[in-house]
């Protein structure tokens, strides 16, 4: 494949050009989520991120199988040994089962991720579905001397695996920068050092979500699933392993850590990673309240909120931002992308109306296709793919205003490169309606036309009462008369 795409390896702190292990097959991993919330900001820039890698690989005619696990155990609070699962502990506390949740959110998640016109991976494959893989891989580390049983866990031996390959390559953080930064917390007394990382851990009586497994009832440590499932649907050795830079450490250190303990050698061959989200130029967080889900963004449903943003608004603004470089919200800066996506698609819509001259006068449009395409090589550099889109509607707002021509051939190129790069590649729609908020909007409508029929009944109007009803069943819904007034839904 003739490409000059080039990547940052976050591996090898530089920019490589991308040659696939097995052209044209290439293997791309990603990190997903932990599935017991909705999902917010942080989700979608990853998504959106490895979307458009997805996106561009095929465009250059690789046949990628995209792999982005579901998180639904082992992924405890605080990112720690010894917190409670994060499923687990939303199951407790809501009473369902963890699965319950995990189906919940996961059906939200990826709402969400349709929305924002994220194309689906080619396997979503879920942790707590490759048990076996991950208790496979924990009996090879500790075959290979890389960890320890110790009462029904088995930890990861840190300082034993640095003696002969080296911990801390990702991160570039060194093992004594790990043992400081290493919190003395309860269950320390298990490892033979805090910067052991747990593989396996033994269930308390209490933890709702274990298996059996060589070591007793446990449940694997976070780290292992996505080795273990890299490894199951990509090969001992795959292309591209993504996620966002604050999984660096100690995800995916303990991921190379695991991945050289038991088969001997790195199973990544790029590591990409988006820089993260700030809101306000504050971290996003649940005790900052700033943390603002995708759905509310779509409605304008938190105070932080002057309106609600569109998805494509959303996908527009990360992607105005290189993936690498920081990006914050603000209603300003939302607002700003908002007019800037309408423009550009206000020049496509230009564009299908202009008829062509003789001759192209005025305008240089020739290029195009080139200088955006370079931009996408450069490590996905979105933001000036779409300076040059700008810049290009420009153009078409020239011939508009009749101040320029363009002839039959320029025309049919801009038009296929305006399609390429805004719809196929960057993902964008020309929708911008507000799905979200219109299917909001549309329920309360049901919803009021059900408190009239209410009225209705309690004046004895039943004629009234009756043709609600009958006009909202031949559209589909289904009305339910409960005890504190009404419930439907639509069948389809
Ligand atoms: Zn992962």
């Amino acid at each position: 494949m003739e490409h000059q795409l080039v990547i940052y390896n976050t591996l090898s702190r530089q920019k490589e050009t991308f040659v696939p292990h097995h052209a044209p097959h290439v293997g791309m991993y990603v990190c997903g989520p932990t599935v017991y919330g909705d999902a917010h900001l942080g989700h979608a820039r990853p998504a959106i991120t490895f979307d458009i890698l997805f996106r561009y690989l095929k465009h250059l005619g690789y046949k990628v199988r995209y792999v982005r696990n579901i998180t639904d155990v082992g992924h405890l609070e605080h990112d720690a040994d010894d917190g409670e699962d994060k499923i687990a502990k939303k199951a407790r506390l809501e009473e369902l089962e963890p699965m319950e949740v995990v189906q919940f959110y996961l059906l939200r998640y990826q709402k969400a991720m349709e929305y924002l016109n994220v194309l689906p991976p080619s396997i979503e494959p879920h942790a707590s579905g490759h048990i076996i893989e991950q208790i496979e891989l924990v009996k090879q580390i500790l075959d290979n001397g890389f960890a320890y049983e110790s009462k029904g866990s088995v930890y990861f031996d840190v300082a034993r695996y640095n003696k002969v390959h080296k911990y801390g390559v990702l991160s570039g953080r060194n093992l004594d920068d790990v043992l400081n930064t290493t919190r003395e917390l309860d269950g320390q007394d298990e490892k033979r050092d805090p910067s052991d990382f747990a593989l396996w851990k033994n269930a308390q009586p209490e933890h709702i979500m274990r298996w059996p497994s060589p070591w007793g009832n446990g449940f694997p440590g976070w780290h292992c699933e996505c080795t273990a499932m890299g490894k199951k649907y990509l090969g001992e050795s795959f292309d591209i392993h993504g996620g966002g830079m604050d999984l660096i450490f100690p995800h995916h250190e303990c991921e190379i850590a695991q991945s050289v303990a038991s088969q001997g050698h790195e199973m990544v061959r790029y590591w990409m990673h988006n820089n993260m989200i700030t809101i306000n130029g504050k971290k996003m967080g649940k005790s900052l309240g700033n943390f603002i889900t995708l759905d509310e963004f779509f409605q304008g449903k938190h105070e932080l909120l002057t309106q609600a943003y569109s998805p494509m608004t959303i996908r527009f603004f990360i992607l105005q931002a290189h993936y690498r470089s920081t990006v914050d919200f603000s209603n300003e800066a939302l607002q700003a992308a908002e007019k800037g996506l309408e423009r550009l698609l206000e020049g496509l819509r230009n564009l299908e109306n202009i008829v062509p001259s003789a001759t192209t006068t005025g305008i240089q449009p020739q290029g195009l296709r080139e200088k955006c395409t370079e931009a996408m090589n450069d490590d996905l550099n979105t933001p000036i793919v779409i300076s040059h889109l700008f810049d290009a509607t420009r153009m078409i707002n020239t011939i508009v205003d009749k101040k320029a021509t363009i002839s039959a051939e320029d025309l049919e190129e801009l038009k296929s490169v305006f399609h390429l790069f805004v719809f196929d590649l960057l993902g964008l729609t020309a929708q911008t309606e507000n799905n979200a908020a219109r299917e909001e909007a549309y329920g309360k409508v049901v919803d009021m036309l059900l408190e009239q029929r209410m009225q209705a009944k309690a004046n004895k109007d039943w004629a009234t009462s009756d043709k609600i009803r009958d006009h909202l069943a031949a559209l589909g819904f289904e009305v339910k008369d409960t005890k504190d007034g009404f419930s439907w839904k639509l069948n389809k």
